[in-house]
């Protein structure tokens, strides 16, 4: 008895429930530390609540129009961007994402493997691509607490020489003096990047992630994306939705998901609602 009461004591506490990814105190280790199964927003699982984040843009058709269908359905979003292809155009796409109520963050400077790069590399296009999204919000006139962001491919922690996750919370200190970067993944991979996906398939994967049954997916087979469908047994129920505002079908799918949301009362939530990705009582402040 005493000891379940300690433990409902501690809980709360931990560091785990205050900040979600990467945690403090935590020394990542290259090659072990890596995959992206242990890092899912648990806190939506089986409640109904999703949180849609599109990936890659702005781009200059796609992210207005998904813009615009956002406003009709007064839901936010989160678009991580990348930030070397910006141009004045894209900046004045970047400044609207913040206006209408978005979260903006970041994508990396480039959208390449991170595994790849050497550490000098890796933390210096880090830096500037934060820099970067800083400036946005400065033009814009909208203040962001914190920052999120998302490695291209999902794919970190390989290089055998450093780990990323340490070298984002020694930027983070640098630029915030506390770890106050939140890196996201994702509960449900839609697969609207897939070459053959289509808007009613980029619904339809969601819906089974909602409720179980069969999902489209695509897999590599001989170097080529094959389409397949898998049976969702377990289905989440809830959490991080993957979408990319660079892809033609990913506008009307996420009007169907929209659609969907309103007739099964699945509440659309931001990412800063949820308790993973919250940046509690952190000041936060980009000095
Ligand atoms: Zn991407």
């Amino acid at each position: 008895m005493k000891f379940a009461l300690f433990i409902l004591l501690f809980i709360p506490l931990s560091r785990a429930s205050i900040k979600h990814f990467p945690i403090d105190d935590y020394d990542y280790r290259p090659g072990h530390d890596v995959g992206i199964k242990t890092y899912q927003a648990f806190s939506l699982h089986r409640t109904n609540k999703i949180v849609l984040t599109f990936d890659d843009g702005p781009h200059l058709i796609q992210t207005p129009k998904i813009l615009d269908l956002l406003k009709s359905y007064n839901v936010k979003a989160t678009f991580f961007i990348n930030t070397a292809p910006l141009n004045q155009e894209k900046l004045l796409l970047a400044h609207r994402i913040l206006k209408e109520g978005h979260i903006l963050a970041g994508h990396d400077y480039n959208h390449r493997d991170n595994n790849k790069e050497d550490e000098d590399l890796f933390r210096r296009e880090f830096l500037l691509s934060l820099k970067d999204i800083k400036n946005i919000e400065k033009e814009a006139g909208v203040h962001q607490k914190g920052i999120y962001f998302r490695f291209p491919f999902g794919y970190y922690g390989e290089n055998p020489h450093y780990h990323h996750l340490n070298v984002i919370k020694d930027v983070s200190h640098e630029i915030y003096g506390e770890n106050c970067i939140n890196v996201s993944f994702w509960d449900i991979d839609t697969k609207d990047w897939g070459p053959t996906m289509s808007s009613e398939e980029i619904a339809q994967n969601v819906l089974a992630h909602m409720e179980g049954g069969w999902a489209p997916t695509v897999i590599s087979e001989n170097n080529k994306w094959k389409k397949i469908r898998i049976k969702i047994k377990n289905p989440p129920q809830g959490g991080v939705i993957l979408l990319h505002d660079t892809k033609k079908e990913t506008f009307h799918g996420t009007k169907l998901i929209l659609e969907m949301a309103k007739e099964k009362n699945w509440e659309i939530i931001p990412l800063n609602k949820v308790k993973e990705f919250s940046f509690k009582n952190k000041e936060c402040d980009y000095k």
